[in-house]
């Protein structure tokens, strides 16, 4: 790697940021660098790494489906059948009647004219934001939305280089309103939120917000990345936590979570979709989900819509674990989903009592600034609807044992 040479005036080579970056190196030498681990096999709520078994509380795959030997099996039909990889564009040649399929089951499923699937969900949040909001119009956003929502806008920015962006407070619906309250009411507008917070494990005000929409005539999009499986007594995600399937115009979620798959859609009005499918940059530009995502999220979608006790024994591992942590002393917001974050706050108590978890056998994850508020470092649990209650006890033990040691509860 070039690196600038001494004496040469003050000219900096591109690289040189790369070799003063030291942190990564340094924590590798302490021990406790803990990202980028490799698992050398999954299976349920176990998976290997160095070697060792380890309880998996780190993952997404909040139904335990991606294990699942009917998505395997249909996967491997989908290789059979269409190969490894669509090869293009969805554009171009990369559009499969299974896409197709695919989504119609999810307009049907949350309740929309049309859907579209995109590789990713980071895409999909990509492609349609980036595609909705247009030159000198308005987005509002909750400022703990995930990245890909921030990405997206900023996507937004590069092509129509001037866009309004208005970020409120964490479910701040007072903030909301002030930020409303000041846009011309002429001018196009779109608040966008997560249903659940992928750190935080709250829901979002979602009446208040269709309430304000209403009242302001702005789009509302919903992220359902969390909520789709997990939440709602058929796990259609957020709206029928609230029990009104009418709240988001636009909806978009991953596979990556509850489906047990890869890729992501987002539903709405069929012209709304269309013309995403015109202008989304992602979609165009990348080629498309390939068949054995597909064929999985496909029988992901068949699972969730007939086992309904999958639903409600996430639900309740959600309940036993808020209550669990609570009970011995930890901070975990208002979470009341599977995923419950142990706020620590210190940046060293949180890599310390992840690195006694991982000794003790049991992986979650770290999560620091940039994608929490610096002063909010917190440890992301999250579980699966095939955790046994033994295995979450004891989670809690050794969560208990450790925090007081470290002196965090
Ligand atoms: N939205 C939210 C709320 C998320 O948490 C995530 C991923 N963590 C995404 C979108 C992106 O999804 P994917 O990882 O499937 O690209």
């Amino acid at each position: 790697m070039k690196r600038t040479e001494q004496g040469v005036g003050e000219s900096k080579t591109i690289f040189d940021k790369c070799l003063d970056f030291t942190e990564a190196e340094e924590a590798r030498q302490t021990g406790i660098y803990p990202f980028f681990k490799p698992i050398e096999r999954s299976d349920g709520t176990k998976v290997y790494i160095g070697g060792r078994e380890m309880l998996m509380a780190g993952s997404n795959n909040y139904l335990g489906l991606a294990n699942d030997p009917r998505l395997k099996e249909a996967a491997r039909k989908a290789v059979e059948r269409y190969g490894t990889s669509c090869s293009g564009s969805r554009f171009m040649n990369g559009t499969l009647d299974l896409h197709e399929e695919l989504e119609a089951q999810l307009a049907e499923f949350v309740g929309k004219e049309a859907s579209l699937c995109f590789s990713t969900g980071y895409q999909t949040n990509l492609g349609a934001i980036s595609a909705l909001i247009g030159r000198g119009e308005h987005i509002l956003t909750d400022k703990l939305n995930h990245a890909s929502i921030m990405d997206g806008i900023f996507l937004s920015i590069g092509i129509h280089k001037q866009i309004n962006l208005h970020r409120f407070r964490h479910n701040n619906m007072t903030e909301l309103e002030d930020l409303l309250k000041k846009i011309p009411a002429k001018e196009p507008k779109m608040i966008v939120t997560d249903g659940v917070f992928s750190m935080e494990g709250d829901f979002a005000e979602l009446p208040e917000m269709k309430r304000l929409s209403d009242k302001y005539n702005a789009g509302l999009y919903l992220d359902e990345a969390h909520a789709i499986g997990v939440a709602g007594e058929n796990g259609r995600g957020t709206a029928e936590h609230y029990n009104d399937f009418n709240l988001a115009d636009v909806v978009m979620c991953t596979f990556s979570k509850s489906f047990g798959s890869l890729g992501g859609f987002v539903a709405g009005d069929a012209r709304v979709i269309d013309y995403i499918k015109h202008f989304a940059r992602p979609l165009i530009f990348s080629a498309s989900m390939p068949p054995a995502n597909i064929a999985a999220a496909m029988k992901a979608l068949e699972i969730i819509k007939t086992e309904k006790d999958r639903i409600a024994r996430i639900q309740q591992i959600a309940v036993k674990m808020v209550d669990g942590f609570k009970s011995i002393g930890f901070n975990v917001g208002n979470a009341c989903t599977p995923i419950v974050p142990l706020i620590i706050g210190d940046y060293d108590k949180t890599f310390m009592f992840w690195k006694a978890m991982f000794e003790r056998g049991i992986y979650v994850n770290p999560v620091i600034s940039p994608a929490v508020p610096p002063n909010r470092s917190l440890i992301r649990t999250s579980y699966m609807a095939i955790h046994t209650d033994a295995e979450l006890d004891w989670f809690l033990e050794v969560a208990g044992e450790e925090g007081r040691k470290i002196g965090i509860i």
